[in-house]
């Protein structure tokens, strides 16, 4: 793993054991053209250039967006975590 690999990692793992970032298995994952904001997972922005997934979460009506590679670390580390509670989320508005 490269150092960025391992920083990204390790970004998204805190975010999802502070509950920045949700541990709730996706309904839907699309895929569309970056808007150029930035995204939560790695603070980056998805340019127009690239493509960006929308990931659909279980009582939340907003996507949350990420780029490919935070999408793959996300839903690899997520299972690590138990489950949140769809309240918790819509308190929080995390997106
Ligand atoms: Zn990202």
């Amino acid at each position: 793993m490269s150092e960025g690999a391992r920083d990204l990692t390790a970004a998204i793992r805190a975010k999802l054991a502070s509950g920045e970032l949700p541990s709730a298995t996706p309904e839907k994952v699309w895929a569309g053209k970056g808007t150029g904001l930035p995204r939560r997972a790695c603070g980056l922005p998805i340019t127009v250039n690239n493509i960006e997934f929308e990931v659909d979460l279980p009582g939340v009506r907003a996507a949350m967006r990420l780029h490919q590679g935070c999408l793959t670390v996300w839903d690899q580390y997520r299972k690590d975590f138990p489950p949140e509670d769809v309240a918790a989320f819509r308190r929080r508005k995390f997106i």
